[in-house]
């Protein structure tokens, strides 16, 4: 449960109706996925065809979802969703696909994570609008074929590596989110800071989105809750110094780091004397599991050069010792 965690929250979604863009012009940064995104798109409404299935990966909060949505928008089609994990049986997908209309595009979040069974029914679907079925069980069961309306399936994964190759190859798009500029996400802040009625200068839209880790979803949480402390303390309007009491408060220090990151990053610096460590010794001695490290905690620290992966094991690197205030030894 930390603040800034980037995956999604019930208390996300209810505030997310109100500001989630919902035009491509509205979709602030990642110029090269948007630049691509407005011709397939513009292709496909003057064809008047179905987009080719699409393919968006890149780490939880930095806007998939949003950009499913919006594609459907733009294409002027219905856009059902699901997700991998809530596809149990062929079955289940079958219902999907068969009440598709023309063109409508199908979003499977998280769709590293498809069973087996139900990827094998996605296949013909993807490939040739064929849905190609077993019904029933033993002597009694055969095999149906139906014809789907032509559609197009966006999927979404923060692992694409997770996907298995035959899946893969059946986008005919596959876009790569990155993490967000300071800059980018100063404008995001700003943009639901007017939508929330929050009175906000632009250095304090800059110093929430200095402490959230790239991640759209991270700076409009923050964002309420810097609400909440201005409101309750200093009249509504929000500045750099109000922000950053804030944030100090909860805990998101100047990096946007909380305790996790700085427990990792702590651990690597004073048990290992810096590196390298493997991963598994580190999750020892963090009391944490593998896979939160390498999914959760260290993507954005590499990214920021906090953090080095390499084949010995994690190094922490000089502006980790500056950010801990620690000198090399
Ligand atoms: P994901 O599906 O990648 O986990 P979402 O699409 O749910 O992420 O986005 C999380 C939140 O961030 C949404 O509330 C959305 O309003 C906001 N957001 C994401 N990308 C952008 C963007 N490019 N511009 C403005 N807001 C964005």
């Amino acid at each position: 449960d930390r603040l800034i965690s980037a995956q999604n929250r019930v208390e996300d979604e209810v505030v997310d109706r109100a500001i989630r863009p919902k035009r491509l012009a509205e979709y602030t940064g990642q110029p090269e996925v948007c630049e691509q995104l407005e011709i397939f798109i513009e292709a496909a409404r003057r064809r008047n065809d179905a987009l080719d299935h699409l393919l968006i990966f890149g780490p939880p909060g930095l806007g998939k979802t949003t950009l499913a949505y919006i594609i459907a928008n733009e294409l002027e089609v219905n856009i059902k969703t699901t997700s991998g994990p809530v596809l149990e049986k062929a079955g289940d997908l079958a219902a999907l696909l068969t009440n598709l209309e023309e063109g409508d595009v199908l979003f499977i979040d998280e769709i590293h994570r498809l069973s087996a069974v139900v990827e094998e029914i996605l296949y013909p679907a993807m490939e040739d609008y064929q849905l190609d079925i077993m019904i029933g069980e033993g002597p009694a069961a055969r095999s149906i074929k139906l014809d789907l309306p032509a559609f197009t399936l966006i999927g979404a994964t923060t692992r694409a590596g997770m996907l298995t190759s035959p899946l893969r190859d059946r986008f005919g798009i596959v876009q790569r989110l990155e993490f967000y500029s300071t800059k980018d996400l100063s404008s995001i802040v700003a943009r639901s800071a007017s939508y929330l009625n929050v009175e906000m200068d632009e250095a304090g839209a800059f110093e929430v989105a200095k402490r959230s880790r790239g991640t759209p979803r991270i700076a409009n949480r923050l964002l309420r809750r810097v609400r909440d402390f201005a409101e309750v303390k200093h009249q509504g309007s929000v500045d750099q110094s109000i922000a950053k009491g804030a944030l100090d408060l909860l805990k998101v220090d100047s990096a946007g780091f909380d305790y996790m990151d700085r427990k990792l990053l702590e651990a690597i610096v004073g048990l290992f004397n810096g590196g390298p460590v493997g991963l598994d010794n580190l999750a020892a001695a963090i009391g944490e599991d593998r896979e939160t490290i390498e999914d959760v905690i260290e993507p954005f620290l590499i990214q920021q050069g906090f953090l080095q992966r390499t084949p010995r094991g994690r190094i922490a690197s000089d502006r980790t010792y500056e950010h801990l205030g620690l000198d090399r030894e």
